[in-house]
């Protein structure tokens, strides 16, 4: 290996983003509001692993999917020969667990996951290797009613997140028993028409053609817009079913226009699916999806169980919370300790502690590499770090018993600096925070009361 090798900078994975520091306030925000909004509706957190084995993914997605195919991750465990896989998605692994721990033992469960799900797919805008979701499953619920609130949940979400630019498509894809009669017709139709058929379409024409019905190919979209509709298949009970859905959604005032085209990928949904979409993130306009899967839970072995859930996608979220122009609050602290000297140091340590103790935020200022430790080049730290106060002590401060107190942003306050006494610094800081907070509630400072 030359020398030069050996210096090269190694670089991330493709498609696996880092998610710095600037955008933290934003990933925190968004993190919050979700898990707030699914508090409020009764949702308990599941964690469950990244890895998996390959098998649950095969089985549990279909092996004609997308995902399947060609996006998952899989790989042999050296050390024992096990075929795992980073999960591409989470419903797989919340129901297995969910049967592993027999959590439905005692009635039903609505449950919420986050994390980061892996698929191989081109990187572009909207569309990671790595990527992040949050989603819901409740399961053990047999009704309309369930699916109609996690709807009324994802609502809640957008609104609480200011986003006005999600709508909502609905569609039932029936149960197993219409997809195959529809299906029948479908391959029927779709062979009439196989010269207009793309290479994808023509390689899902017997494994799963009702996936060619969600096609973004315009030289198709006239054919597949006429093509047999499954919602005609419909028998009674999914209709019924249906119906309950779009009325508990109609009498709670969530907008949605019925998508007859609306299908999703995963092999084990039935009846209800549904996306939350949007216009201003491109062709990667999908920010939610989701919908029943009621036979997936009895292929993973366990008894019979209805299931629903959704997930989203946190990037795309992220990307349109962006787009509001809105601010987001940064992680500023209340106060940057500056010290010169040993014993100022170590009173500098002591006060730092009490500080945080009446739930301030505090930097302490430490031996760095790139600057001085003066006291100019540590004011100009404490004026970067975006404290509302400088907190400074130097031998006449620790000779007296006193801290000085300086406001960092000051343009309201007529005196910017004070001479505190040691014991008191917390208690004048509190203070002076909770006035500027009552005095500009724009202002973000971060006293927890
Ligand atoms: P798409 O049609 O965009 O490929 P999908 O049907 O594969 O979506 P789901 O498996 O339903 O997506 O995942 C739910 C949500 O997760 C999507 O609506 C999207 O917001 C997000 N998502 C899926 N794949 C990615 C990815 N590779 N990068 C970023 N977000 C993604
Ligand atoms: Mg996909």
């Amino acid at each position: 290996m030359s020398e030069n090798k050996k210096t090269e900078k190694i670089v991330g994975v493709k498609g696996m983003n880092d998610i710095l520091p600037a955008d933290a306030p934003l990933w925190e925000l968004f993190e919050n509001t979700v898990h707030t909004v699914l508090k409020s509706y009764g949702f308990q957190q599941i964690r469950t692993p990244i890895v998996e084995p390959t098998a649950l993914f095969a089985r549990g997605l279909g092996e004609v999917t997308d995902i399947v195919e060609k996006e998952m991750y899989s790989f042999t465990d050296s050390m024992n020969g096990d075929q795992l896989t980073l999960r591409p998605e989470s419903t797989a692994g919340v129901v297995r667990a969910v049967l592993e721990h027999n959590l439905t033992y005692d009635g039903p469960k609505r449950l919420w996951y986050a994390g980061p799900m892996f698929r191989h797919e081109r990187p572009q805008r909207g569309r990671y290797r790595q990527f992040h979701q949050i989603g819901a499953e409740a399961i053990g619920f047999t009704g309309p009613d369930i699916d109609a609130e996690l709807i009324m949940l994802c609502q809640r979400l957008w609104d609480d997140l200011g986003l006005d630019n999600i709508r909502l498509e609905l569609n039932s894809i029936g149960d197993a028993a219409e997809r195959n009669r529809h299906r029948a017709d479908l391959v029927a139709y779709f062979e009439q028409h196989k010269e207009l058929l793309d290479a994808d379409a023509q390689r899902r024409l017997h494994s799963n053609p009702l996936r060619i019905l969600d096609t973004k190919n315009p030289v198709m979209q006239q054919m597949v817009n006429a093509a047999p509709k499954l919602l005609d298949y419909l028998g009674e009970e999914s209709r019924t079913h249906f119906e309950g859905v779009q009325n508990i959604l109609r009498h709670g005032n969530i907008p949605f226009t019925v998508n007859p085209r609306l299908v999703r990928g995963m092999d084990y949904y039935n009846r209800t699916v549904f996306e939350w979409v949007t216009d201003q993130l491109g062709s990667q306009g999908t920010v939610c999806g989701g919908g029943r899967y009621d036979p997936l839970i009895e292929m993973f072995g366990g008894k019979p169980t209805p299931a629903c859930g959704f997930a989203m996608g946190v990037e795309r979220l992220l990307e349109l919370m962006k787009a509001t122009g809105e601010q987001f609050a940064s992680n500023q602290c209340d106060a940057y300790l500056v010290h010169q000297g040993e014993a100022a140091q170590l009173q500098a340590f002591v006060l730092a502690e009490r500080l945080r103790d009446a739930g301030l935020d505090v930097v302490l200022h430490c031996a760095s590499a790139n600057a001085g430790s003066g006291f100019k080049s540590q004011m100009k730290r404490a004026d970067a770090s975006g404290a509302a106060y400088a907190i400074i002590l130097g031998e006449d401060e620790v000779a007296n018993g006193v801290a000085t107190v300086k406001t960092m942003r000051s343009a309201e306050i007529e005196t910017n600096q004070a001479t505190v006494a040691f014991d008191k610094v917390a208690d004048y800081l509190v203070d002076q925070i909770v006035g500027a907070d009552e005095h500009d509630h724009s202002e973000h400072l971060h006293y927890h009361h």
